[in-house]
C-alpha cells in the first residue's frame, strides 16, 4: 500500500514535471500583455459581427478578469447578443453597438486600451470598424484565425490552438494571473473552448486543451451545466427550423461530396428567428456518409450570408476568401454576397464543377 502511494506521488510528481504547452506563447507577447493588462484603467473589449460562442466567451472571460484586477471594462458588440448564451454571467452589461450607437460612441471616447478579440480584420466589426480604425489608445488584438490585418499595437495571434478562448486562458496563466480567473471567467471559457470545437468533435486533438479544460474544472465550472445551457435550452421555433431544414431544404450532391442548407428571409420568419438560431445548422450535411464539403445560405437584409464546412484538407478558407469575400479557418469558415439567394445558390452550385476533383481526392 505504501508502495502504491508512493508510486502516485511519483507518478503525480512526474506528469507536472513533463508538463508543457505544445503551442508557447512567445514570452514577449506574454509581458506585453502583462503590461497592457497592468496600466489600463479603463479597457473596451470587442469582439466580431453575429458573435458566437468563442467571441461572447473570450470577451466576458477578460470582462471579468479585468474587473478582478479592479480595472474598468466594458464588452461592445456590434450587433445582437445571441439568444442561446444569454445565461453567461455578465451578458446583460454587454453594449449592443446597433441598439446604442452613441453609449458606445462615448465609451470609445473615454477608454484607454481596447482589445479586439476572435476576429483580426476590423471589417469584421462591421459597425464598429471606423470606431476601432480611429481609437486613440492601445489596441491589443487575440485572435486565432489566419492571415491577420488589423492595424493594432499588440497582436497576439495563434491558428493553433482551438479558439481565442484557450489562447486567453495560456496567455493568462504563462503571465502568472491564473488567480484573477474566477469560476464565472472560467465558465465563459469553457463555453468558447467547448462550442469552437463542436463539444470536442474538431479542433480538439492537443493534449493541452485537455490540460485547459482540467485546470478550468479545478476553477468550479459545471460542465454539464454548461453544456446542457448551450445545447439543450433550444426553442421550439428553433428545432422546428432545424426539422424544416434538414426535410426540406438540404440538398446533397454526392458528385461532388458535398451538401449544402438554405433560407430564405421568408421561413426565418415563419420560424420566429432569433439571432443563434441556425448556429451550428451549417454542420448536418458533414455527417452524410461521403460527404466533405457543406455549406448554409442565409438570406438577410441587403446579403446573402454564407458558412462553409469541410473535412480534411479542403480548404474552405481559401474558397470563401476566392469567391464569397470571406475568411475562416481551413474547415470551417463565412462570407457573404450582394446578390439573390437562388443566384448565390446556382453560383455555388457552378463553381463545385471546379473544385470537383479537388473534393473527390480530399482526405
Ligand atoms: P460561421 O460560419 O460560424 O459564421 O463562421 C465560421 C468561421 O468563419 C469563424 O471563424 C468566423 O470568424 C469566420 N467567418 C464567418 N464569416 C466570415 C466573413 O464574412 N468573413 C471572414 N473573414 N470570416 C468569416
Ligand atoms: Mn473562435
Amino acid at each position: 500500500m505504501k508502495f502504491y502511494l508512493c508510486f502516485i506521488k511519483f507518478f503525480r510528481e512526474k506528469v507536472c514535471i513533463v508538463k508543457e504547452m505544445s503551442t508557447k506563447i512567445d514570452s514577449l507577447l506574454v509581458e506585453d500583455f502583462r503590461k497592457v493588462v497592468e496600466s489600463t484603467k479603463f479597457a473596451l473589449i470587442v469582439p466580431h459581427i453575429n458573435p458566437d460562442g468563442d467571441a461572447i466567451g473570450s470577451c466576458l472571460a477578460l470582462n471579468g478578469f479585468l474587473n478582478n484586477l479592479n480595472h474598468k471594462s466594458r464588452v461592445i458588440i456590434p450587433n445582437e447578443f445571441p439568444d442561446f448564451l444569454q445565461w453567461m454571467d455578465g451578458a446583460d452589461e454587454v453594449i449592443d453597438f446597433e441598439k446604442s450607437p452613441d453609449e458606445a460612441t462615448q465609451l470609445f471616447q473615454e477608454a484607454d486600451t481596447l482589445f479586439c478579440l476572435d476576429f483580426n480584420d476590423f471589417e469584421r466589426s462591421e459597425g464598429l470598424k471606423d470606431l476601432l480604425a480611429s481609437f486613440k489608445g492601445k489596441i491589443v488584438v487575440i485572435d486565432h484565425h489566419p492571415s491577420p490585418v488589423a492595424n493594432c499595437n499588440l497582436l497576439i495571434s495563434y491558428t493553433t490552438v482551438s479558439s481565442t478562448c484557450e489562447l486567453l486562458f495560456r496567455l493568462v496563466e504563462e503571465a502568472g494571473l491564473l488567480n484573477y480567473i474566477d469560476k464565472k471567467c472560467a465558465d465563459a471559457i469553457f463555453v468558447g473552448i467547448m462550442t469552437d470545437t463542436g463539444n470536442f468533435s474538431y479542433n480538439a486533438s492537443d493534449p493541452d486543451t485537455y490540460y485547459i479544460i482540467a485546470k478550468l474544472l479545478e476553477k468550479g465550472i459545471d460542465k454539464d451545466l454548461i453544456h446542457s445551457n448551450v445545447y439543450h435550452t433550444f426553442s421550439e421555433d428553433r428545432w422546428r427550423l432545424i426539422g424544416h431544414s434538414l426535410k426540406e431544404k438540404m440538398v446533397i450532391l454526392p458528385e461532388y461530396r458535398t451538401g449544402y442548407i438554405s433560407l430564405s428571409k421568408k421561413e426565418l420568419d415563419q420560424f420566429n428567428f432569433q439571432p443563434g438560431d441556425t448556429e451550428g445548422l451549417v454542420n448536418y450535411p458533414l455527417s452524410v456518409k461521403g460527404v466533405v464539403f457543406c455549406a448554409l445560405f442565409i438570406e438577410k437584409e441587403d446579403q446573402i450570408k454564407l458558412s462553409f464546412r469541410s473535412k480534411g484538407n479542403f480548404s474552405t478558407n481559401d474558397f470563401s476568401r476566392k469567391h464569397f469575400n470571406g475568411g475562416g479557418h481551413i474547415n470551417a469558415s463565412g462570407g457573404s454576397i450582394k446578390i439573390p439567394l437562388n443566384e448565390a445558390i446556382n453560383l455555388f452550385e457552378n463553381l463545385l464543377k471546379d473544385y470537383q476533383s479537388e473534393l473527390l481526392t480530399c482526405f
